[in-house]
């Protein structure tokens, strides 16, 4: 018999008692005595059991958000540099060892600077929301994005050659050309723009950390060619420099 069902049958022959009165008062108490401790121990251990449940509740949701804020970017809510390098290192050990293509899209966003210093920071988060927004719509679901600082993202191309990732980064560009952003002063709106490094996996990129520089090289010549444009690794210096075909 359970503890509720166990008291209720010891007290209902006493309650039938009380009921007949064929018990004094002083007798009844002495009966009902014992079993108040049963009952404030019943009650203890639900009470117990309720806020455990509650402090374990609390705790795998406290587990919860520290894993996302260990991994996501909280002004975008896309992967944070850490997350986004381990998935990167992943996908690189993987195509390394199969042979398979790979690329990396190094995206920088010109100026950005200019657009803190004109509409103040607070405008400089929407842009930076906006330009993920951007390439969140033109990106495949199997690609790897992440913000790997301030203004800078990085894109991971699964299974995809040199001419593939350059057509990309270029739509990525181009996207980002036509996109612009209303601010809050009437007729005022941000045409923002994105210089593109691109990089593609070859046996003499050894490791993710230089593979990543091989994209961020690529960038620095596009920021040297203009701006709002794509360049592509090459360990030709003329080679990087120079305009695609
Ligand atoms: P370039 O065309 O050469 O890339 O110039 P840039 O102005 O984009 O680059 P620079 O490195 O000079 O400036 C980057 C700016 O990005 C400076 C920094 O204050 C801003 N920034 C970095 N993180 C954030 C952020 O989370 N929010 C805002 N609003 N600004 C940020
Ligand atoms: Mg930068
Ligand atoms: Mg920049």
């Amino acid at each position: 018999m359970t503890g509720y069902r166990a008291i209720w049958a010891s007290i209902s022959p006493i309650l039938s008692m009380a009921a007949t009165r064929a018990a004094s008062d002083e007798e009844l108490a002495d009966l009902l005595k014992p079993l108040l401790g049963t009952i404030g121990s019943l009650i203890a251990g639900y009470q117990n059991l309720h806020s455990r449940r509650k402090a374990e509740q609390a705790l795998y949701r406290a587990q919860a958000k520290l894993r996302q804020m260990a991994t996501q970017d909280a002004l975008t809510g896309i992967a944070n540099r850490s997350s986004l390098i381990d998935q990167l290192s992943d996908v690189f050990e993987r195509s390394k060892r199969q042979g398979d293509n790979f690329s990396l899209l190094f995206l920088d966003i010109d100026h950005f600077k200019s657009i803190n210093d004109s509409y103040g920071h607070q405008v400089g988060d929407k842009a930076l929301q906006h330009a993920v927004a951007v390439i969140q719509e033109h990106m495949r679901p199997s690609d790897i994005f992440g913000r790997y600082g301030g203004e800078e993202f990085v894109l991971g191309l699964l299974d995809c050659d040199a001419e593939n990732a350059r057509h990309c980064a270029e739509r990525f560009r181009a996207a980002m050309e036509r996109c612009s952003i209303a601010t809050d002063s009437r007729d005022a709106v941000i045409n923002m723009t994105i210089s593109v490094g691109v990089a593609t996996l070859d046996d003499e990129t050894t490791d993710i950390d230089a593979f990543i520089n091989n994209a961020d090289q690529a960038v620095y010549a596009a920021k040297r060619a203009g701006r709002n444009c794509v360049r592509s690794f090459s360990r030709d210096a003329e080679a990087l420099e120079a305009e695609p075909a």
